[in-house]
């Protein structure tokens, strides 16, 4: 079995590139360049560069001792939330600038839901002086003030889309009819492994950094290169094909994928998309989406604002379907208790969303000797007005 992306552009049964004609060559320029352009040893000295003395990569693969204690495992934290902006996005964001750059590009767009993609994207636009224009839903303009604020300091234009449910997926349509418009001098940044091929390769060869320093990481503090399990939260599933990356086809690691359930799998209010989606179509790409009968998309639920999608990547839709993977639904509730824990019991205060991550070690028991690496994938600072309302902390 072949869990990577082939030459079509297909993980399995999943992927490909469903777009309307007029996409076609904006699309088609990036696939037929993006591999080329990677390869260049100035593209990835400048990478490299950019992820070591701005992002401060390597990340940290961190022993949480009292966490292993606690739960007779040995765990180690994957501490992308230590990256510049706070989270494992700007990995992705820093290439994809640096590729519109070689394209002969000026202007970027993209679209955000809860605004954490569209930070990282204004971030790097500001790092590169180029124009951004980032569409967000109105209703998640008004959720997400913050990071409104942050995009606006760092000098993007945020758009409000205001049709249909005003949220993710009406940003996504005004963010595809602008690159339509203007298909010779802008780059569509897209924030996780989704979206058409060659998307969601890119995005995960952007964020395989994370698995490269995995393995000598592990090598520098055990002597061994690979781990028993790796752990992420998936939410279109960025951090967690990075973590997985150079380790999907060693199939003795064992891959946990950990979905958000909301209020319950069965509580329509959820975000369990490998479990409640059924094949389809979203953003121009085959994958598992939540849907009705008649094929509309599902509006998602979670309490955190990265996993609340309606689809997952191709990459992980084949990862649930060919069983390479396991995927694990966690609550509102479980997550907010395992971050509270993450705090007490490590002094990291955790992302929602890696919370997430972290409430696998109540629902599935290790052994002693198993060697865990968890993604911790971003900070808690921008979910703290969360915990304080669930924990009633003011
Ligand atoms: C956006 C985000 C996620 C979910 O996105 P993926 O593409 O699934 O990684 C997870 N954690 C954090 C901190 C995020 O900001």
């Amino acid at each position: 079995m072949k869990y990577n992306v082939d030459e079509k552009g297909y993980y399995g049964e999943f992927g490909g590139a469903y777009i309307p004609e007029m996409l076609y060559p904006n699309v088609e320029e990036l696939r037929q360049n993006y591999l080329k352009v990677m390869a260049e040893p100035e593209f990835k000295k400048e990478f490299d560069q950019l992820l070591k003395d701005y992002v401060g990569r390597p990340s940290p693969l961190y022993f949480a001792k009292r966490l292993s204690k606690k739960y007779n495992t040995k765990i180690y934290l994957k501490r992308e939330d230590l990256n510049h902006t706070g989270a494992h996005k700007i990995n992705n964001t820093i290439g994809q600038i640096l590729m519109a750059k070689r394209l002969g590009k000026n202007r970027i767009i993209a679209e955000t839901g809860a605004g954490q993609h569209g930070v990282a994207t204004a971030t790097v636009c500001a790092l590169m002086g180029l124009e951004c224009i980032v569409y967000m839903g109105e209703i998640d303009i008004a959720r997400q003030a913050p990071n409104v604020a942050r995009m606006k300091m760092l000098g993007a234009t945020v758009v409000p889309a205001t049709s249909g449910s005003k949220t993710l997926k009406d940003a996504t349509n005004e963010a595809i009819r602008d690159w339509i418009n203007n298909p010779v001098d802008t780059h569509y940044i897209i924030g996780s492994v989704v979206g058409p091929h060659p998307y969601p390769d890119m995005v995960a060869r952007f964020q395989s950094v994370v698995s490269e320093e995995i393995k000598w990481q592990l090598k520098d503090h055990l002597g061994r290169s690979q781990p028993d399990y790796i752990i992420a939260c998936v939410g279109g599933g960025s951090n967690a094909a990075g973590a997985y990356y150079h380790f999907l086809d060693t199939t003795d690691v064992k891959l946990i994928a950990v979905e958000a359930a909301g209020l319950g799998v069965d509580s329509g209010e959820s975000a369990a998309t490998s479990v409640l989606g059924k094949e389809g179509i979203i953003h121009g790409s085959k994958t598992l989406l939540m849907q009705t009968n008649d094929g509309q998309i599902t509006e998602p639920y979670s309490i955190s604002a990265g996993l609340d999608y309606p689809g997952v990547g191709p990459m992980h839709a084949h990862l649930y379907k060919s069983g390479r993977a396991e995927f694990i639904s966690i609550t509102d509730d479980q997550a907010m208790k395992a971050g509270l824990e993450l705090c007490q019991l490590e002094g990291i205060i955790p992302a929602i969303e890696s919370a997430h991550a972290l409430a696998v070690f109540k629902n599935k028991s290790f052994k002693p000797d198993d060697l865990i690496v968890l993604s911790l994938s971003g900070r808690g600072d921008k979910d703290l007005e969360t915990y304080i309302n669930h924990f009633n902390l003011a």
